[in-house]
């Protein structure tokens, strides 16, 4: 039986850095992967999406020339060879990610799916393996809700639908969370008639009421059919077209269905009750250092239950190497807020807590700077998005904020920065922000702390 010091199981974002980082200080690594090195961010995720983004950004640019006084013809449509490039960047990114890549940087890898014998040995490809210590980092994979029919059509899911080969006539979306946005609004772009069902009221439930309405009415201003606070009740499939009924009593009628409501971690296959690790259907539970009940035996990323993402994922990743390199344990930085953000246009970047939850728990203030009277914005004909941060209401601790815009996604550092290293909002505003850049909004909604909140208690003592 061969023996390692250490084996992560999973080539994803977190797997990769551990593999990675272990080999470099010169540890024994096995790194054990089913089939997609890079896992579902380079393969399935974040890189066919962010891809697909960018040529539906160009597509979307050439209509939209018109409003910024440049007129020229376009010319026939056609974005099916978006959906090739697409995959040729996925190879590509893939290609530093592969085994041959892995081998030069000193992991030794094994293609193949790992599950438990006990805690310390692990069964891939009819060979038993022995770990001193594991890290699992499996990930996650589309849940498929149970509605009537739909196992019976060929619907899409992330790891589908970046092989269609021909953008379809039209496009049903079920899910109306970032993956779900993100990507009818691209197809839309694409040349797709895109209907987005949702079973909540508003888009991106996990966002400000604010971003919901602004992505909700950029959506229909660019035709995706809307359908929210309904549930699906039945889907078919004949002629090669599917009909998905709804409870409101209509019927939604579409070339292709992509279902992407949710997912859940990649932890059936593991066989995790052989090495007696403790787990629910929302992931492997773990301590404040990424450790499961089995001391030897750590989980990070998607595996480890929500939320789901690569950067999170990597810190996490980089935790745990340095407890498995260095004679100390690192705790996992869980006070750090998250940063989330969804690739629509205009982008969503988020952190911390929404103004509707901070108020359950603090005495808060809530800033808003609309574009509209942002200078960049305007010239740009970008008004449509805004910052907005949340803070106690006296000291401007920031609580969590959001940045809707163009490249949001970009601005987001400084407030992330702020937030993490808790220095007050009210702070921001005396600090430099050339103009005219959107960043200049994050300095307002920072002056709206004197005007808003300190002059508004003696203009109302005054009275
Ligand atoms: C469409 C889409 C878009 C996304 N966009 C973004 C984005 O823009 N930004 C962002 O931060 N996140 C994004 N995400 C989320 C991101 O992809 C994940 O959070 C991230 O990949 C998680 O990393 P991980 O290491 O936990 O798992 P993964 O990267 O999924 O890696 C897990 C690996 O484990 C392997 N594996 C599973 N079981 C076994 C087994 N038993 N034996 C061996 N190998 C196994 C899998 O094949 C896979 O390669 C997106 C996800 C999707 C689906």
């Amino acid at each position: 039986m061969k023996k390692y010091p250490l084996v992560v199981i999973g080539a994803g974002a977190g797997g990769l850095v551990v593999a990675i980082g272990a080999a470099k200080a010169g540890k024994k690594v096995l790194l054990i992967e089913k089939g997609n090195y890079g896992g579902d961010c380079t393969n399935f995720g974040c890189i066919p999406s962010k891809s697909l983004i960018a040529s539906a950004h160009a597509a979307s640019a050439l209509k939209e020339s018109k409003s910024l006084g440049v007129e020229f013809p376009l010319p026939p449509f056609n974005a099916n060879p978006a959906l090739e490039r697409t995959r040729t960047i996925v190879a590509e990114v893939r290609s530093h990610e592969d085994p041959a890549a892995l081998t030069k940087l000193g992991v030794e890898t094994i293609t193949g799916q790992a599950s438990f014998l006990d805690s310390h040995t692990l069964f891939v490809n009819g060979e038993e393996i022995w770990a001193s210590k594991i890290v699992i980092a499996t990930g996650s994979s589309a849940f498929i809700p149970p509605l009537s029919g739909l196992d019976k059509t060929p619907y899409l899911t992330n790891e589908s639908i970046f092989h269609l080969k021909q953008v379809p006539e039209s496009l049903a979306v079920m899910g109306g969370g970032p993956i779900g946005c993100e990507m009818a609004q691209a197809f839309q772009r694409l040349g797709s008639k895109v209907s987005l069902i949702h079973t909540h009221e508003e888009l991106l439930n996990r966002e400000e009421k604010l971003t919901q309405e602004t992505i909700a009415k950029q959506f229909e201003k660019e035709g995706i059919a809307l359908h929210l606070g309904v549930h699906v009740t039945q889907v078919n499939y004949a002629n090669d077209r599917f009909q998905i009924a709804l409870d409101n009593g209509k019927t939604v009628d579409a070339n292709a269905l992509l279902v992407s409501v949710g997912r859940r971690p990649n932890l059936a296959a593991l066989n995790l009750k052989a090495a007696g690790v403790t787990y629910s259907d929302k992931g492997i539970t773990t301590d404040a250092y990424g450790r499961t009940n089995k001391h030897h035996i750590w989980a990070i990323g998607d595996a480890a239950g929500a939320p789901f993402f690569t950067h999170r994922a990597e810190n996490q990743a980089r935790s745990v190497l340095t407890s498995l390199l260095l004679p100390f344990k690192k705790k996992l930085d869980q006070a750090q807020a998250v940063p989330r953000v969804t690739f629509t246009d205009p982008e969503v970047a988020s952190a911390g807590l929404t103004e509707e939850l901070a108020a359950k728990k603090y005495k808060i203030a809530a800033y808003v700077v609309p574009f509209s009277v942002l200078d960049r914005a305007i010239t740009a004909s970008r008004t449509e998005g805004f910052v907005k941060v949340v803070t106690k209401k006296w000291s401007s601790q920031i609580l969590g904020f959001t940045i809707v815009g163009p490249r949001a996604g970009e601005m987001l550092g400084e407030l992330s920065l702020a937030m993490h290293a808790k220095i007050p909002l009210r702070k921001l505003a005396s600090l430099i922000h050339p103009f005219p850049t959107y960043n200049q909004a994050i300095r307002k909604a920072a002056d709206l702390w004197l005007t808003q909140t300190i002059l508004g208690v003696f203009r109302r003592a005054k009275k």
